[in-house]
């Protein structure tokens, strides 16, 4: 494969695709939209894929409201992951993605309105996810044909007009950075806890797990409080 920011500077929508089916698992419309709006953004705000220095020093943050496809589209593309914490999850439920410089927090929104994307895909194929992914209803070979139906759309999708996407200026709210923490040990299981995330019974700390506490995860439906988590 062709580096990958070389493909991102050159705008090479297909190179860019296949990095993203690498971490995706599967080329489908929202990771190609996850894509299209990253360097839609990166190039209203001139910034590159986030370098050595960058996802170190979190100086360009992705704000995503979706933890869908969309928002593995725009991991690949910005550089800005969860695990670099340059990936900021805010739960709005929306298909949007603000690129935001820390310093002086002017930043970039670009939100996609699905009703406008309607009329690209092909035909049968929502339908068919309507079937297959939402009831959860599909036989084997409608499975393998929405996948391919999906790939297709997603190809598509990386050419829409830009006019499908609403880009903004926008000036965020400052975002504290990643801080470190010291670490405790709990009580019970043995590991180690970052001290914020322990809990004090009688004066000595546990981790939620061990305390049986409520957990906030994010799961497919976003964030949610998760009661009685057993790992
Ligand atoms: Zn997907
Ligand atoms: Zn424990």
């Amino acid at each position: 494969m062709e580096n990958l920011n070389l493909a991102i500077k050159e705008k090479k929508f297909d190179v860019i695709l296949e990095y993203a089916k690498v971490f995706h698992g599967h080329i489908c419309p929202y990771l190609a939209l996850g894509i299209r709006s990253s360097l839609i953004a990166m190039e209203e705000l001139s910034v590159n894929r986030l370098g050595l220095e960058e996802s170190v020093d979190e100086s360009i943050l992705a704000i995503v409201e979706t933890n869908s496809c969309f928002a593995d589209g725009v991991q690949v593309t910005t550089g800005c992951t969860f695990g670099n914490n340059s990936l900021i999850f805010l739960d709005t439920g929306k298909t949007a993605l603000t690129l935001v410089k820390r310093g002086n927090w002017e930043g970039v929104r670009v939100y996609v309105d699905a009703e406008k994307l309607k009329d690209y895909y092909p035909p049968g194929a929502i339908e068919l996810f309507e079937k297959v992914i939402k009831r959860r209803e599909g036989t084997p070979e409608e499975k393998r044909k929405l996948s391919k139906l999906w790939e297709e759309t997603g190809r598509k999708f990386l050419y829409l007009p830009k006019e499908i996407f609403e880009v903004k200026k926008v000036k965020v709210s400052p975002i504290e950075q990643a801080p470190i923490f010291e670490s405790v040990r709990c009580s019970r299981c043995g590991e180690l806890v970052m001290a914020p995330k322990a809990v004090y019974i009688n004066g000595k700390p546990f981790c939620k797990v061990c305390a049986g506490k409520e957990i906030l995860g994010v799961i497919g439906r976003g964030i949610v409080e998760l009661e009685e988590v057993k790992l």
